[in-house]
């Protein structure tokens, strides 16, 4: 009779469990691939201009347009078309971002301790990301190897940490540099700041490839890659969830770094990217990166710097000629750089 009863509960037990288990919504669900269909593309771009930097001009970035819709072409075997919106002033766009996602910004941005200090909270999140396979050693001791003496034979640990200081010595060198104005590139406000562009996505973008000005150099709690520990925290672009944008991600290019003479930035690292005059090609090949991300998700091919997807691909002076085709390798297979959506703070911003 007890094991009857016993029965009886287990049957009670599984009923229940299969009635109310639903389960709970992904927390960071991926950004669907967009479809996109037979015909030309189109992609509503805008500029983002801050008045103190020089900018491409008129004609500089309409050329920058027009090569792109080549290189996309020649890279992705696709038809793309840019329709122009108003330029925007950075700080009116930084307006757009929500309330609730610029607090969530400003929480996970870095901000650097006294130099006499170890830059820990940022080394124990490198650690996390090479622990976990986000980020590869082999890439980060490739990429940092030159600038951090025996590398190849650290722990994580120690590695995690020597790659933050490579990080926080070339933010400080940037926070220490000063635009044509005399004034610091890096002011008092947060537009500098990677994680402020990271979630303008959250707010209503009316497109999907901003191109701004603006200098954008920080440290942040996520998304660790080695080329931007290397160069302290320069982004020169980036694609993330935009509500808003037909793709369901938003593209943007800082052409600061190729645009302003700033001098001798060698001490920021080997390889330096810039190299003039090629301006336009640069900006047109970082844009075309950031859009195979956008329409196919691609990743980050390791060790072919000559490929457009690659996270090295402007160190080669030679801009990527030889296609790595779609399909040709795995983080060249659409869906391979998923990008994810921060369910809460969605809810959040459109309730
Ligand atoms: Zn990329």
């Amino acid at each position: 009779m007890r094991k009857i009863v016993a029965g009886l509960i287990g049957v009670v037990f599984i009923v229940t469990i299969g009635v109310f288990a639903i389960p709970e919504p992904d927390p960071f669900p991926a950004v669907p691939l967009p479809e996109l269909g037979d015909g030309p593309i189109t992609l509503r771009v805008v500029r983002a201009i801050n008045p103190r930097f020089d900018a491409l001009t008129e004609a500089e970035f309409e050329e920058v347009l027009r090569q792109t819709v080549d290189l996309v072409q020649f890279h992705f075997g696709l038809e793309v078309q840019f329709e122009r919106g108003e330029d925007y002033d950075v700080s009116e766009l930084m307006k757009l971002n929500p309330p609730a996602a610029r607090e969530d910004a400003i929480g996970l941005t870095y901000e650097l301790p006294d130099p006499s200090r170890a830059p820990m909270r940022l080394a124990g999140m490198i650690a996390r990301a090479l622990e976990n396979g986000q980020s590869s050693i082999a890439e980060a001791v490739e990429v940092l190897g030159p600038l951090i003496p025996g590398a190849a034979e650290m722990d994580v640990d120690d590695l995690a940490l020597a790659i933050a200081e490579v990080w926080a010595n070339g933010l400080r060198r940037w926070q220490g540099l000063r635009a044509q104005d005399r004034r610091p590139v890096i002011d008092f406000g947060i537009n500098h700041q990677k994680a402020i562009w990271d979630v303008l996505g959250y707010g209503d973008l009316p497109f999907e490839i901003v191109m701004t000005n603006q200098l954008i150099a920080s440290a942040e709690l996520y998304g660790f890659y080695p080329g931007l520990a290397k160069l302290g925290g320069l982004s020169l672009g980036s694609t993330a969830f935009s509500r808003s944008s037909s793709l369901g991600t938003f593209g943007m290019v800082s052409t600061f770094f190729l645009v302003n003479d700033l001098g001798n930035l060698s001490n920021l690292g080997p390889n330096q990217i810039i190299h003039d005059p090629s301006v336009i090609r640069e900006n047109a090949l970082t844009l075309t990166h950031e859009i195979g991300h956008m329409l196919m998700h691609l990743g980050h091919p390791e060790g072919k710097p000559g490929c457009i997807m690659s996270a090295a691909y402007l160190d080669v002076q030679s801009a990527p000629e030889v296609p790595c085709p779609v399909n040709s390798e795995p983080a060249m297979i659409p869906g391979a750089g998923p990008f994810t959506i921060d369910r809460k703070l969605l809810e959040s911003v459109t309730k």
